[in-house]
């Protein structure tokens, strides 16, 4: 089977075939965090997602170039840099530090490009300048330059692609400022804010005097610049798709006047929220988690992937404490069972068993059906414990099964559990190698080194002492 996605702008699973004609090349971009505070959980919840996605496009074997942005300027963040009254970059650099911190702990893959939203001040004024020269934006009497629905309407485009809007109560000319608004305050949305007092000292020169830009159209200005005027996949939460999206899509496609038959983004993708406890995450009601919250528990980022990483991406996911410790019980089953392999495997090596990628393969290919792809791979843990107890298997078929897991976990992104799970015996032989290298016995030194290698691990000597690791 080919891959399928559901695509948000057809509202179908449909086969994802890139816009590249050697059918090897993937634009992919994803609106990145508002780094006005630490992100939550949920935030990760759909970066998880996009990292899932852009491993298993790797994984199919595309060459993906993976975009997100980090929105350093928007309204909440300026509210927030006039409170505490900080520069901009000092506050919104603490937390983009912070993001990046979380993002590795949970084990996601860096994007290639991370394009900061102020950083693009020339290339978001000239998109706007492109759509005062078609006639779709405006400057309005507050100074500000607003983007004109019924304009854009009147070039033949849709606005309205992603979601239904009803247009019956709108009237034309109505505007709104703010980044983020309802689907029924459908009106002229902001693509530059006039400077007012309380943006202190956050304003750059425009033609249109001093300001700064809206949310929309920075996303539009930096998928552009870094993944050309049409690009394969668009990424985020389920809630960015009214007005952030419905707006990128009415600038861009506004602003560049494709060719027919062309869009801005072939395919839509968007993240189900996730609830905590059942509810919306909110400060009052108590439900609120940052990944540090987690942490300070006693959860790895790993069990948090892993535990994020067992719902579809667009169904709703109930976080819960609970269900982190049943995650932890799970992943340790898994880990269980790969320590065994690698044990037994020692320094073999083998092709990969074609059963397990296989069905894996298959459950992904299907929108992503991680239930299943799960399901492929604790039925494969029962069926190799079995094994194992019974003492079925010798090197080469543990080291197999153990290939077919790393292509997998290529995907997945667990990776080995942390060292402080270095079994009893392998510490024992690192100690004992410590002591030969100290006393210069270096040919002792050298033989627990391969005793320590057939079990799986390697050391290495580093200025803090030797660390150990799996092969
Ligand atoms: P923000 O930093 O607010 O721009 O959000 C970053 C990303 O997190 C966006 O793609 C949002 O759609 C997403 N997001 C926000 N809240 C949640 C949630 N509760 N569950 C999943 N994703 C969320
Ligand atoms: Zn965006």
């Amino acid at each position: 089977m080919a891959l399928q996605l559901f695509n948000t702008l057809t509202r179908k699973v449909e086969r994802f075939i890139p816009l590249d004609p050697a059918g090897r090349h993937v634009g992919m971009y994803c609106c990145g965090p508002t780094v006005h505070d630490f992100a939550h959980i949920g935030n990760f919840r759909t970066f998880v997602f996009t990292d899932l996605l852009r491993r298993y496009l790797e994984f199919r074997g595309l060459d993906v170039l993976h975009v997100m942005n980090i929105t350093d300027v928007e309204d909440k963040i300026i509210k927030r840099v006039h409170q505490q009254q900080t520069t901009l970059k000092d506050y919104t650099g603490k937390y983009e530090a912070e993001f990046l911190k979380d993002f590795d702990a949970l084990q996601c893959k860096r994007p290639h490009i991370l394009p900061h939203a102020t950083e693009h001040i020339p290339e978001i004024i000239a998109l706007i300048e492109k759509l005062l020269a078609r006639g779709i934006a405006y400057q309005a009497a507050d100074g500000s330059v607003y983007f004109s629905i019924e304009k854009y309407r009147g070039c033949g485009c849709k606005y309205g692609q992603l979601v239904n809007l009803n247009f019956d109560g709108m009237r034309v000319g109505d505007r709104v400022a703010s980044d983020e608004y309802e689907k029924e305050s459908v009106a002229d949305f902001a693509l530059w804010k006039q400077r007012v007092p309380e943006d202190g000292t956050v304003f750059w020169r425009s033609p249109w005097g001093e300001g700064r830009p809206g949310w929309h159209i920075e996303c539009s200005a930096m998928s552009i610049k870094h993944l050309g005027e049409s690009f394969d996949l668009h990424l985020g939460g389920e809630d960015l798709m009214f007005p952030h999206h419905e707006d990128e899509i009415a600038q861009s496609e506004g602003a560049l006047n494709l060719p027919a038959g062309r869009r801005f983004v072939e395919h839509w993708m968007h993240g189900s929220h996730l609830l905590v406890e059942g509810k919306k995450m909110s400060k009052s009601l108590g439900n609120f988690f940052t990944l540090r919250d987690l942490l300070a528990k006693g959860f790895s980022g790993r069990e948090i992937r892993y535990l994020l990483l067992t719902a579809h991406y667009r169904a709703q996911f109930n976080f819960t404490l609970d269900g982190l410790a049943a995650a932890r019980v799970a992943l340790a089953r898994i880990d269980e069972c790969v320590g065994k392999l690698r044990e037994l495997a020692g320094a073999a090596s083998m092709p990969p068993g074609p059963e397990l990628p296989l069905q894996f393969t298959k459950a992904m290919d299907d929108d992503l059906n991680v239930s299943a792809a799960w399901g492929a791979v604790f039925d494969w843990v029962t069926e190799t414990n079995k094994k194992l107890a019974a003492g079925q298997l010798k090197g080469p078929q543990a080291a197999a099964a153990l290939e077919a897991w790393k292509r997998v976990d290529e995907v997945f992104g667990l990776g080995s559990p942390p060292s402080d799970d270095v079994p009893p015996e392998v510490l024992a032989l690192v100690e004992e190698r410590q002591a030969a290298r100290k006393a210069k016995d270096f040919k002792r030194s050298d033989v627990v080194r391969d005793q320590l290698k057939a079990l799986g691990w390697v050391v290495e000597d580093t200025a803090k002492g030797p660390r150990v690791k799996r092969i």
